[in-house]
């Protein structure tokens, strides 16, 4: 008889999970969503998906299945290849540019070092006095999180996965140590295994099976201007390392965001805001968008006096070391996590789906699965103030360990 799979959780990370289980033929799959597909962190992200030399595969990917799921769903995804422009503003980090330049060619992508005068015609909001150089990686783009959320569970229906809307997973049914169920508002379901894949409230929902998750949420943002001149749909994405900010056309104009270099976790209970946000956001913080806002206008004087159409200060979960939780638990048997996407969950959902099929059928994984591995923290994930402290300084942390 097939496995009873349930996957909790009906955000980019869930759903995806649900089609490649599907895939791979892995059993019985039900995934169930408390509120609506995309309520959680999903429905507001920026939806970049941004290539970079050491993280090929997992971009790749990404790059693969946004053309399979679309086809198979029959629906669109939103996915457009705008390239990414680096900006920099420092020798540093025009030197790094060059590095990276040669490494985006050989991997087949548009890949052009250019001349900041000559970027303006890129994106005519820069001021090249400002800049050193800037690199065009032609590889990258962006998605709408919640069209391809829309795909997978689509993709993931035709293949006989049934998907639950409005039923939330009260506690995970755990005898002799062996997961056999989930108790939901809407009555008890039987399962051989269960993966959760709630984003920020996994941690508070393991909590009563004393598993202690590494992983807190802070508030992360992007506002959105209207420019003059508007911005066409096709403009290239942007980054900044040396400011840390990142950014792409939106509604015909710039929505930019930061790698807050000191993010502000979350004063809620296991770092996740209450049960019932859904399609919510938290707070607009001009106060800690502040810098970052200087820095723009710095790089697109035209943004001084442009109106704000919306801040969006959206919750996500981190890790003290910017890799995700996803694997089995230890704990207990039959019992899985995929959580904690540091931001990139977009980009990384084709990854965590084929990589948690891998290891649900057996399959060698076709990654390497031991970045991710739930418990690396060991007893420190129970220390709420090293874990706070940790995760303060992921978002800045981690976007340069990778990108600089
Ligand atoms: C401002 C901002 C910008 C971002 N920009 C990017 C970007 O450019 N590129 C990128 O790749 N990523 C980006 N991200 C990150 C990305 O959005 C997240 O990593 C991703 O959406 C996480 O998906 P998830 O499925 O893990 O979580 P979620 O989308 O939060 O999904 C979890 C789901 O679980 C459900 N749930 C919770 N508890 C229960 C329960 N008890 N029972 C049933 N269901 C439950 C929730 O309702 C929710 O729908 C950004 C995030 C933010 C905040």
């Amino acid at each position: 008889m097939a496995r009873k799979i349930i996957v909790i959780g009906g955000g980019v990370i869930g759903t995806s999970i649900a089609w490649h289980l599907a895939k791979a033929e892995a059993g019985d799959i039900t995934l169930v969503e408390r509120d609506k597909l995309g309520a959680g962190t999903t429905w507001h992200s920026a939806g970049n998906i941004t290539w970079m030399a050491n993280s090929d595969r997992s971009i790749r990917a990404a790059f693969d299945t946004l053309d399979e799921v679309a086809k198979e769903a029959e629906q669109e995804t939103g996915w457009l290849r705008t390239g990414r422009l680096y900006l920099a503003r420092t020798a540093q980090s025009l030197a790094w540019m060059e590095g990276q330049a040669p490494l985006a060619e050989a991997a087949g992508f548009e890949s052009r070092l250019i001349e900041p005068r000559d970027a303006v015609a890129l994106n005519p909001l820069i001021d090249p006095d400002v800049l050193v150089g800037t690199w065009l990686n032609g590889a990258s783009g962006r998605v709408n999180p919640a069209d391809l959320t829309a795909a997978y569970a689509r993709a993931a229906r035709r293949r006989g996965v049934t998907i639950r809307e409005d039923c939330a997973a009260k506690a995970v049914r755990v005898e002799g140590g062996k997961t056999t169920g989930l108790a939901t508002n809407d009555g008890d379901l039987s399962a051989d295994l269960v993966i959760v894949a709630c984003g920020l409230w996994s941690r508070r929902l393991l909590a009563p099976l004393d598993i202690t998750l590494a992983q807190w949420g802070c508030e992360h943002f992007y506002i959105i201007q209207r420019t003059d001149p508007p911005l066409p749909r096709t403009m290239p994405s942007f980054v900044s390392p040396d400011d840390s900010i990142y950014g792409r056309e939106e509604v015909s104009g710039l929505l930019f965001g930061c790698f807050d270099t000191d993010a502000l976790t979350l004063e809620l209970d296991n770092g996740a805001p209450p049960d019932g946000f859904a399609f919510s956001l938290l707070d607009e913080n001009w106060d800690q968008f502040g810098p970052y806002g200087e820095r723009a206008v710095r790089l697109f004087p035209g943004l001084q006096d442009a109106p704000v159409h919306r801040f969006v200060n959206g919750p996500e979960t981190f890790t003290p070391d910017g890799e995700p939780l996803l694997g089995p638990l230890a704990e207990i048997d039959g019992l899985y996590v995929a959580t904690a996407f540091n931001s990139g969950g977009v980009t990384y959902s084709a990854y965590a789906g084929q990589l948690m099929a891998d290891l649900i059928t057996g399959s060698a994984p076709g990654f390497d699965p031991a970045p991710c591995d739930p418990h690396r923290f060991g007893d420190k994930a129970a220390d709420e103030a090293w874990l706070r402290g940790k995760v303060a300084g992921t978002p800045a942390g981690h976007y340069h360990a990778r990108h600089t």
